[in-house]
C-alpha cells in the first residue's frame, strides 16, 4: 500500500509525542516505521529485515508474533473481553495467573499479587504497599525509601522519584520527599575499588550509614534491580544482594526487587534475586510476564508483607489503590499463555547460554573498538559502554551523536539495538540462537569497524 506507506512517513512525527526524546530532533531523524515481526526478526516499512536485538524493550521474551500466545488472546477476547479485579469482581485468567505466579514464586514464599497495566505501576502499587505495611503493622514513621544512584524504576511520580538518574526528574520536579540514593555497585566506575567484593562491602556500608542517619525507624524500603538496565546494564559483584539482605534485615526494611526486566528469565534465572540466591520482600514484574502482546504488570508480595493485611479487619487495611486495567483478562490470558512457554522451553536457561555467546561474541570489542571501554552483562542484557577515553573510562559524551551512529550503523548491517546515553543496550527474545546472536555480534563488529575507519 505505497499511499498508506506514505502517509504515516509524512506523518511520522507529526501528531505523536514520543517517549525519552525531544520532538524536534525526532522530527528531523523521524522514528523507524516497523510493520511486521516474526520470531527475533522485525521488519521495517522500507522493507528491511532486522533481528530485534532489543526484544522490543526488554519485552518480547517469547519473540514476537507466537500463535499459541495470540490463540489465548483471541480465545480469552471472544468469552470476556474486559472486566477488572475491583472490589466485588475477578475473571478467571486473574486468578489462575495470581496462582501460577504464586507457584513459580513458591521460593520466595510469594503468597499475594496485585495486578497492573505496566512496569511504572507496579513499581508505584509495591511503594504504597509498603507504606501501608509499615501502618499496618504499627509503625507509620517508616515511609522513606532507599535506592542506588544508576536505577530505572519507570515514569510515575514515585518510581520518578527513587530512579537514581537526575536527568529523568529534572522536569517534573518536586517529586516525593523522604528517597535517598546511595552509589551503584558498578565494577567498571565507582569510587572505591575496583576488587568486586571490596565494592560490595563499600556499597553496603554506605547503606548501612544512611540507615543509621535517617534513622531505621523512618525507613521503609530499598528498592532495586537485580541487574541494572536502563542506567547502563549494571551487573553487582556476586556477593552484593546477599549482603543488601542481611543489611536490609539488620534494620527490618523491606526489600523490593524491581524485576521488570529481569523477571521471567533475562538475567538466566527465573527472577533476577533468585540468581543472586536472595529472597525479597515484594517482586515487580511487567514486560517478560506477558511479553508485550498485552501490556500487562504485577506486583508480588511475600508472605511477611501480605500477612499484615489478615491480622483483623481494620479501615488502615483497605487497600485503596488499584488501576481500571487491574487483572485485565486479556493481559492476563496472554501472561499464562506466555509463562508456560518460559517453563516448558526454559527460557532462563537458554537467556543463560546465549548471553554467554553474545557477551563473548562482543567482548573483543573493548579492545578491538577505539571507544568502547567495557562490555558487560548477565544472561540476555550485554551493554557496551563508549567512552571518549579509554584510560580515565570518561563516558562518552550523548550530545556527540556517537552512540546513535553506531546504533544506526548497526540497524544498516542487520540488527537493532539500543542506544542510552553513552551505552549500547542489547536485550534480545529469550528464545534466540546461534544464527542471530551471530547477526547481531557481526552487525556491531562492523558497524564499530566502520566508526574506526571514518576517523
Ligand atoms: N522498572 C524497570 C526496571 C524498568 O526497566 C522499567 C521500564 N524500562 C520500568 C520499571 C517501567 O516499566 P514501564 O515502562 O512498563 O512502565
Amino acid at each position: 500500500m505505497p499511499d498508506r506507506d506514505n502517509y504515516l512517513r509524512a506523518h511520522n512525527t507529526r501528531h505523536q509525542f514520543h517517549p525519552m526524546i525531544h520532538p524536534m530532533i525526532s522530527a528531523d531523524a523521524p522514528p523507524q516505521i516497523i510493520t511486521g515481526s516474526e520470531g527475533c526478526y522485525v521488519t521495517d516499512i522500507d522493507g528491511n529485515r532486522l533481528v530485534d536485538g532489543l526484544g522490543g524493550l526488554w519485552n518480547v521474551n517469547v519473540g514476537h508474533n507466537r500463535a499459541e500466545v495470540k490463540q489465548a488472546i483471541v480465545e480469552q477476547m471472544d468469552r470476556i473481553s474486559y472486566y477488572s479485579s475491583f472490589a466485588g469482581t475477578a475473571t478467571p485468567p486473574s486468578i489462575e495467573l495470581s496462582a501460577k505466579i504464586c507457584e513459580m514464586a513458591a521460593e520466595e514464599e510469594i503468597t499475594k499479587v496485585m495486578f497492573s497495566a505496566n512496569g511504572s505501576d507496579a513499581v508505584e502499587t509495591a511503594l504504597k504497599l509498603a507504606r501501608q505495611y509499615w501502618q499496618l503493622e504499627g509503625k507509620p514513621t517508616r515511609t522513606k525509601f532507599l535506592s542506588l544512584k544508576q536505577g530505572y524504576h519507570g515514569v510515575h511520580f514515585g518510581g520518578l522519584s527513587v530512579n537514581g538518574a537526575p536527568y529523568y526528574r529534572n522536569a517534573y520536579e518536586p517529586l516525593l520527599g523522604g528517597c535517598f540514593q546511595v552509589d551503584s555497585p558498578w565494577t567498571y566506575r565507582n569510587p572505591y575499588s575496583e576488587d568486586p567484593e571490596e565494592l560490595a562491602d563499600a556499597v553496603i556500608t554506605q547503606i548501612d550509614r544512611l540507615i543509621q542517619a535517617q534513622g531505621p525507624e523512618t525507613v521503609a524500603a530499598f528498592i532495586a534491580e537485580p541487574v541494572q538496565g536502563a542506567g547502563g546494564v549494571i551487573v553487582p559483584p556476586e556477593s552484593f544482594w546477599p549482603k543488601l539482605r542481611e543489611v536490609l534485615d539488620r534494620y527490618e526494611v523491606l526489600l523490593i526487587a524491581d524485576e521488570v526486566v529481569t523477571g521471567f528469565g533475562r538475567s538466566g534465572a527465573l527472577f533476577g534475586a533468585r540468581g543472586w540466591g536472595v529472597k525479597p520482600d515484594m517482586m515487580c514484574f511487567a514486560k517478560g510476564i506477558s511479553s508485550g502482546y498485552v501490556p500487562l504488570g504485577a506486583t508480588a508480595l511475600n508472605k511477611r508483607v501480605a500477612d499484615a493485611w489478615y491480622r483483623g479487619f481494620s479501615p488502615e487495611g483497605i487497600i485503596m489503590h488499584g488501576y481500571t486495567s487491574t487483572g485485565h483478562p486479556v493481559g492476563c490470558a496472554a501472561a499464562l499463555a506466555c509463562l508456560d512457554i518460559v517453563e516448558r522451553e526454559d527460557l532462563p536457561g537458554n537467556a543463560a547460554k546465549m548471553g554467554k555467546r553474545l557477551l563473548d561474541g562482543l567482548t573483543p570489542l573493548a579492545e578491538s573498538c577505539s571507544i568502547i571501554g567495557e562490555v558487560r552483562g548477565k544472561g540476555l542484557m550485554v551493554g557496551l559502554d563508549f567512552v571518549s577515553d579509554k584510560k580515565s573510562r570518561t563516558p562518552m559524551d550523548p550530545g556527540k551523536g556517537i552512540v546513535e551512529r553506531i546504533a544506526s550503523f548497526a540497524r544498516e548491517e542487520g540488527a537493532i539495538v539500543r542506544p542510552a546515553g553513552s551505552v549500547i543496550i542489547l536485550s534480545p527474545p529469550l528464545v534466540i540462537e546461534e544464527p542471530e546472536i551471530d547477526i547481531i555480534v557481526e552487525a556491531l563488529t562492523r558497524a564499530c569497524a566502520r566508526y574506526d575507519a571514518e576517523q
